[in-house]
């Protein structure tokens, strides 16, 4: 049996980009290392989830690891509060939120406290307490946004939002949307209200207060989602996994399903990470594990920005940092793919496949020769993300035999 190194390169597909001279930024990247993997394995084109899904990275990594997005994915609070560096546990109820202003009759007057930028931090510190058996988490984000983590017994996903999603009305009374969300929706209701009191009382507000500035007195809860229970990576597919990863929310999802996190210097989840420092932990790493999934998010980023050279220049950086990467072929499957395709000329997430390759020593070589969007269509497999761990278990030899 062997290892597997999954090297999910987020964002990675593109379109044709007039900066490139039409090509996308695969095509147009000096990538040696990517190509001969190629050459000497196996490759195809991956729909994220399902051909024409636009996904998220959440529900994409989900798909990868073998969850199904559409039976485990909850709504966006918990993956949110994964993304703030939250723990959420199988269970927790998480919400997306915000610091907003409220006048004295509770209307909310700014949704976004004066667009505040500093001291979310010290108000949300507060706001982690229990009520009755239940503990509250929150954890400030960027500008006026935060996150809501509430974990214990009997909690449901089941209930509405305080936020009234616009100025002018008053905050909302958090209601159950059935029997199953009332126990839920009672301790939030009380959570909120003491809340609301220690924000007033806060220094950081009657400091805004005194510089003529609206105060972050009430935490507007939205998207109520409970996080999934999904049964542990190494129990599905009897392997002991692992993650890097620079993006919080990533981490978490492996979390979620039971594997460690492995932390490298170095790695900032941003375009100027240091990919090299990446390569060198992950090899360390698959000395100790079967497993191990690595996200490079940088191609994203370059995606997002509409910045094709940009987006280039990432792909020839992490393909100079994977140069020694042959020194593990031989006993692990090296699979090289995105979550989903981040097209330059759309600046977001868009439904196009993905390149996929498959390497290792022994493994049946096809005609794709090229690691980009076209290229690879001339290889073995047309795919969608949730087969690749099936690929990968039958190319580490650890498939089990269906039938006799
Ligand atoms: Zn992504
Ligand atoms: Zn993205």
């Amino acid at each position: 049996m062997k290892k597997i190194f999954l090297i999910v390169l987020d964002g990675l597909g593109d379109r044709p980009n007039i900066e490139l001279q039409g090509r996308t930024a695969l095509q147009a990247a000096y990538k040696p290392n990517l190509n001969r993997l190629v050459k000497e394995g196996q490759a195809g084109i991956m729909h994220p989830v399902s051909p024409g899904s636009r996904t998220g990275s959440d529900t994409s990594h989900l798909s990868l690891l073998g969850y199904d997005p559409a039976k485990y994915y909850t709504g966006r609070g918990p993956f949110e509060a994964m993304g703030l560096g939250m723990t959420v546990l199988g269970g927790d109820i998480a919400f997306r939120a915000n610091f907003g202003a409220v006048d004295a009759n509770g209307v909310v007057t700014d949704r976004r406290a004066g667009r505040i930028t500093s001291g979310t931090d010290k108000l949300a510190d507060v706001l982690s307490f229990s009520v009755d058996g239940i503990d509250f988490f929150v954890k400030a984000g960027v500008e006026h946004r935060a996150a809501l983590v509430m974990r214990g017994k009997g909690l449901s996903d089941r209930i509405t939002d305080s936020d009234p999603h616009e100025p002018g009305l008053k905050v909302r009374e958090v209601k159950p949307l059935d029997e199953k969300g009332k126990f839920t929706a009672d301790v939030l209701n009380k959570y909120l209200s003491m809340a609301r009191k220690k924000l007033t009382d806060h220094p950081v507000n009657t400091e805004r207060i005194r510089e003529g500035k609206e105060p972050a007195n009430e935490l507007l809860i939205r998207g109520a989602g409970q996080a999934p229970t999904l049964t542990p990576f190494s129990e599905l597919f009897g392997m002991k996994a692992a993650c890097i990863s620079g993006i919080p929310m990533i981490t978490g999802i492996c979390r979620l399903v039971g594997m460690d996190s492995i932390a490298v210097k170095g790695a900032t989840g941003r375009l100027d990470s240091d990919f090299r420092a990446k390569f060198e932990a992950a090899y360390k790493t698959l000395n100790d594990y079967d497993f191990l999934i690595m996200n490079v998010k940088a191609t994203d980023i370059a995606g997002h920005d509409g910045n094709p050279i940009a987006k280039r220049d990432a792909i020839q950086r992490i393909d100079t940092a994977m140069k020694d990467i042959d020194k593990i072929l031989q006993d692990t499957v090296v699979c090289i793919t995105g979550d989903h395709s981040t097209p330059c000329a759309m600046k977001d997430h868009s439904g196009d496949p993905l390149p996929i390759l498959f390497s290792t020593g022994g493994i049946r070589k096809d005609r794709a020769k090229l690691f980009d969007e076209i290229s690879c269509t001339e290889g073995t497999y047309n795919i969608n993300s949730g087969d690749v761990m099936k690929i990968l278990l039958q190319l580490s030899d650890r498939a089990e035999k269906y039938g006799a």
